[in-house]
């Protein structure tokens, strides 16, 4: 009892080194843009059968997101992807989340970042209109160049604090990893004790287990499972891509060009939408054509699909054409 007493203490008093707060923070981040990537790879597959799955992507996100969250934090103690590199939350005392920790952590883990995201795309929009000075002189237009100032400065202030506390934590100038868990007044601790096997898993191949339990647990644990090895999978191609990324453009073989849609003839030099000549012509690159900026722009919030092929598209796609400069 005692030996196990002190395997506990020494085991919270162990600090996790700085490169795995970072790498789970960097694996937490990239779950968003995987999940982005497979919905439109979908959507492009088959834009009729799975366009929603673009359409909604940052909602199903949100509630997929919820559901993992709220598994770890209450099984594990930690966020997923503190879980999978052995990490779990602790109070300062070094003692275990209680209910109202656990909850305070899912809004940091789940609906703020969705938030952050809503709010990153509608300042981007904003962006775009400003830089083409398409926003007349009025005060929403003062409101929208003061949020775009007051994102950048959020940004920027945000990011320094998150320096700040890792200098900080590397000497023990604080015991919080990062402004969250700062505000939250928790720190990353490891794991009492990391499984890499599920116990699931090895009861089932020794054959330990009761019928009932194993109708529970598979579907449980394939879940838990399929999520930790996809996360080890998204870690490699991260590394992969980041490799690929220093070859030369030039070596890299002629992409094919896709098939032209049968309309396009229809609406040569013309926006599809407006059929006149394009005032600020942009490119929707999903489908290749060029629309005029309002027009487009207007569409997209009312319908978020191509006006000519419907395949699913954002107002966060569209590329600005300087033809004329
Ligand atoms: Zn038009």
């Amino acid at each position: 009892m005692a030996a196990n007493i002190a395997h506990f203490t020494a085991t919270l008093n162990a600090q996790p080194s700085i490169f795995e707060v970072i790498a789970q923070n960097s694996l937490n981040k990239l779950l968003h843009p995987a999940f982005q990537k497979l919905a439109t790879f979908l959507g492009e597959l088959n834009p009729s059968k799975f366009g929603w799955l673009v359409e909604f992507n940052d909602e199903l996100f949100l509630l997929l997101n919820g559901l993992v969250q709220v598994h770890y934090l209450r099984t594990t103690g930690a966020s997923f992807a503190e879980y999978f590199y052995g990490l779990q939350r602790v109070s300062i005392l070094n003692e275990k989340l209680t209910d109202a920790e656990q909850k305070l952590s899912l809004l940091f883990l789940v609906l703020l970042p969705y938030f952050k995201v809503k709010v990153d795309a509608r300042i981007q929009l904003y962006k775009i209109e400003n830089a083409d000075n398409y926003l007349p002189s009025n005060t929403s237009t003062a409101c929208k160049r003061a949020a775009i100032v007051l994102h950048s400065l959020f940004h920027c202030l945000y990011g320094f604090w998150t320096f700040v506390q890792y200098l900080r934590y590397l000497s023990n100038a604080s015991c919080h990893q990062t402004p969250s868990l700062q505000l939250l007044r928790l720190k990353l601790a490891y794991a009492l004790t990391p499984q890499l096997i599920p116990a699931f898993w090895t009861a089932l191949f020794r054959g330990e287990l009761s019928l009932s339990d194993f109708g529970t647990g598979l579907l449980r644990n394939t879940t838990t499972s399929v999520l930790e090895l996809s996360a080890f999978f998204m870690q490699f191609l991260q590394v992969w891509n980041a490799e690929r990324a220093n070859y030369s453009f030039t070596s890299l073989p002629i992409v094919p060009p896709p098939p032209v849609h049968t309309k396009a003839g229809d609406f040569k030099g013309r926006c599809p939408i407006c059929l006149q000549s394009y005032k600020i012509p942009t490119v929707l690159p999903v489908s290749g054509y060029v629309f005029c900026f309002p027009c487009i722009i207007r569409h997209l919030q009312k319908d978020p699909r191509c006006p000519v092929t419907q395949w699913p598209a954002k107002s966060l796609d569209v590329i600005r054409l300087y033809d004329s400069v």
